[in-house]
């Protein structure tokens, strides 16, 4: 067989990206919405495709969708950018904002897609690691930032997979103290109800990432959107792959996001389910929680990878993190039914209540 040539040295230090997903009977590993979307809007999706010109090229920009976000957020069309999930564009942002010789800032431990995305765009990236309970090291950021030579800056908020909010105070200083781009990424914004959005009418450098895979029950579907500059949305579009939001994604997309007001009830059941979930964790020894403002909680326990097997074995599965830099026996549990979390805290208490006695 004729031999090809190696492919890039970027991709040496990447593996593919695997979600670890396995079949059980409770898909506790991936912050999804356990919540299917119900019968009435399933029925209008399947009324509007019916009527779908397939042999046409989609919206590029999806402007029914954007003008309906832009609406909804006080913005205007063209501060708003649809994307295939959230992750395309992260890749984007990247693309936009990275680049040989240029540098990404990142807080880790963090949502791993971030530095993948760096390393394949060839930026540098600059680490600050996360103090002990995960909150961001404030102080090592601002003085980072200060050296100036920053060219883009990622914040989960909440953080992916450890649960807590960067302070609104402190983001706000970050803005002021640097021109670098930075991007908030509020993926979980609607269990934590807190949002930047406030501020980016004073502020250029701000962009801020939502989705459409987490609290509106879409991850199969792949749309997310950002919200910023109209000269930041303006760049990304330069990057961005013109048809990557399909056109039965942009219907089912805009028919969840006018119906959004019916995910109201299940979104608080989630978090009044993470309380309990939380609140029971707590009380178990050897069992460090974190606190959450989404629809996970990360936890550390003696031995991770048996306790995940453990679970799996009775039908549960969670992300297991431990091997992960900087997580070390950390594993993270998405909010589900509560029949589904029920069966969670009944076989970790089993499992840590056994080994305690040991
Ligand atoms: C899930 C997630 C996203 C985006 O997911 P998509 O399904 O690609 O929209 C972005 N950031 C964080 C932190 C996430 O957890």
């Amino acid at each position: 067989m004729n031999r090809v040539r190696p492919s890039s040295p970027r991709l040496a230090n990447i593996e593919p990206y695997d979600p670890k997903y396995l079949p059980a009977e409770n898909l506790l590993s991936a912050n999804e919405n356990p919540h299917d979307i119900d019968r009435p809007m399933r029925q209008a999706i399947i009324k509007a495709i019916r009527r779908v010109p397939f042999n046409r090229y989609p919206d590029p920009l999806a402007n029914e969708l954007r003008g309906l976000i832009a609406e909804t957020n006080g913005l205007e069309p063209n501060q708003v950018l649809m994307g295939n999930g959230g992750d395309e564009l992260l890749l984007d942002v990247a693309l936009a904002w990275g680049g040989n010789g240029r540098k990404m800032l990142n807080l880790p431990p963090t949502f791993s897609v971030y530095e993948t995305n760096a390393v394949l765009s060839g930026t540098e990236v600059v680490s600050i690691p996360r103090k002990p309970d995960f909150s961001i090291d404030e102080d090592a950021v601002l003085e980072r930032v200060g050296e100036g030579d920053i060219d883009y800056v990622m914040v989960a908020s909440p953080n992916n997979p450890s649960g807590g909010l960067a302070e609104e105070e402190f983001l706000l200083k970050l803005l002021d103290s640097t021109d670098a781009l930075v991007m908030v990424d509020e993926a979980y914004f609607e269990f934590s109800r807190r949002t930047m959005r406030p501020y980016l009418a004073s502020h250029q450098n701000l962009l801020i990432l939502r989705t459409f895979s987490k609290a509106f029950s879409l991850a199969g579907v792949r749309v997310g959107y950002l919200l910023g500059d109209p000269m930041v949305i303006r760049e990304i579009i330069k990057v961005r792959q013109p048809y990557s939001v399909d056109v039965i994604s942009q219907i089912v997309a805009r028919i969840i996001y006018e119906n959004r007001s019916r995910f109201e009830k299940e979104m608080l059941s989630i978090i009044d389910e993470r309380e309990r979930m939380y609140e029971a964790m707590k009380t178990l020894p050897s069992v460090t929680v974190f606190p959450s403002e989404a629809n996970y909680l990360l936890f550390k326990v003696k031995r991770a990878d048996e306790l995940w097997q453990y679970l799996y074995d009775q039908g549960i599965l969670v992300r297991n993190l431990s091997h992960s830099p900087g997580l070390e026996q950390c594993l993270r549990v998405s909010v589900g039914l509560e029949a589904q979390n029920d069966a969670f805290l009944t076989a970790l208490r089993s499992f840590i209540l056994s080994k305690d006695a040991e």
